[in-house]
């Protein structure tokens, strides 16, 4: 019999996540520090606005690159941060983030073309490279250095074939924050080597401690060059109703149009009025935002405080990143036998790129009486408590 499976399938693996979440699944009593995805509910005003949009009739298919109302909607929200796009042309509707950097990468990516990705960093950007037929190539960021994206560690990994560079700010997993000074230093790298930028947007709201956001696309240099992807996923607490989006140049958005007709026509009609009344009323941003901060700091204070594991200050999204190392334990053995011995499920570090070893993600989207019972667990598990 012939080969089945393409080449392309055959060489495809599940990302290290989700076998984790399958192990964890025999443990009921689970905390689940793993996920990154918002505990609340979508704010009933959406749902409404969804609601509204199936009874008048929004049930079929949306033009392809999304309904005009939701980009005009993401259109006046990117200005909100000085990005100005045209959303009759320019900015096109997708299913998630996820949909927006698959597409973008597709039109973008050549076989053997050079994707400069941080390490760590959030493990779809690397498979999604690879499908494209793209080489993603690691900068790595340090924890001495905040993990900050250092512009001489990116500069030097620059070759001939070098096309794009993916920044993700908040970052997931390190939750660092990038400023507008290196945002652009790292835009001036850009132009220099004639670099094309995908900045994954989907974090910008979710910020603390008086920590700003600031947009790569909105530097006038980089307008030319640069493709934002945000999503309702994280900001609204709307994972599942899948539907974020691209900006960038017109003609990059005009083929990501062309492969979203290809692939699944349009983003789902009611969701994308959904978006739109989000982006527009931004309801229960600010509320959810100080929850989340206040559970940051509940969970920095709480792995500080426990021998063996030490956790600088994320300034953005909801993960915290800290280093294990004093517990003598590989990133893989921590949540192994954290999740074995004590049912809380974290994430290692080392699948995250291979700077992350040595550290595990903790989402703390999820309760503050959740976090405290994961700390105490964390804490009865640590092999340094057990020591001291
Ligand atoms: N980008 C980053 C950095 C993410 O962490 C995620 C989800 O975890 C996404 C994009 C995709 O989000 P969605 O497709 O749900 O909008």
């Amino acid at each position: 019999m012939k080969q089945r499976l393409s080449k392309r399938a055959a060489e495809m693996t599940q990302g290290g996540i989700r076998a984790f979440f399958d192990k964890a699944a025999q443990y009921p009593d689970a905390i689940h520090l793993g996920i990154g995805e918002p505990d609340f509910p979508t704010p009933p005003e959406i749902i409404e606005a969804a609601e509204r949009a199936l009874r008048d009739g929004y049930t079929h298919y949306t033009p392809n690159a999304g309904l005009p109302e939701a980009r005009e909607a993401a259109a006046d929200y990117l200005a909100r941060y000085g990005v100005r796009r045209d959303p009759a042309e320019e900015i096109i509707i997708t299913c998630g983030g996820m949909g927006a950097v698959f597409a973008a990468l597709q039109c973008l990516v050549d076989p053997g073309s050079e994707v400069l990705i941080q390490d760590p960093q959030w493990v779809n950007y690397a498979a999604q490279i690879r499908l494209a037929g793209g080489v993603p190539v690691r900068v790595p960021v340090y924890e001495e250095r905040d993990f900050r994206l250092q512009p001489e560690e990116l500069e030097r990994r620059i070759t001939d074939r070098t096309k794009l560079l993916i920044l993700n700010s908040p970052n997931n997993p390190t939750g660092m924050v990038l400023t507008e000074e290196e945002l652009a230093a790292i835009g001036s790298i850009a132009c220099r080597h004639d670099l094309l930028v995908l900045s994954d947007e989907v974090y910008c709201e979710l910020l603390y401690g008086g920590a700003r956001f600031h947009s790569i696309g909105a530097i006038p240099e980089m307008a030319e060059r640069t493709v934002i992807v945000n999503s309702t996923s994280k900001t609204f607490a709307m994972t599942g109703w899948r539907v974020g989006f691209a900006a960038g140049p017109r003609e990059i958005i005009r083929k990501m149009t062309v492969l979203q007709e290809n692939m699944v026509s349009c983003a789902p009609a009611a969701g994308q009025a959904a978006a739109a009344y989000a982006f527009r009323h931004m309801p229960n941003v600010r509320q959810m935002r100080a929850v989340y901060e206040a559970r940051r700091d509940l969970l920095l204070e709480g792995l500080n405080a426990i021998p063996g594991i030490a956790c600088r200050r994320p300034d953005g999204a909801f993960y915290a990143f800290p280093n294990i190392r004093g517990t003598g334990l590989t990133s893989l053995e921590f949540c192994e036998r954290l999740l074995e011995q004590q049912h809380v499920v974290v994430i290692p570090g080392s699948s995250f790129g291979s700077c992350g070893e040595g550290y595990v993600r903790l989402a703390y989207a999820n309760s503050e009486e959740a976090l405290r019972q994961a700390l105490q667990r964390i804490r009865r598990f640590s092999p340094c408590a057990a020591k001291s």
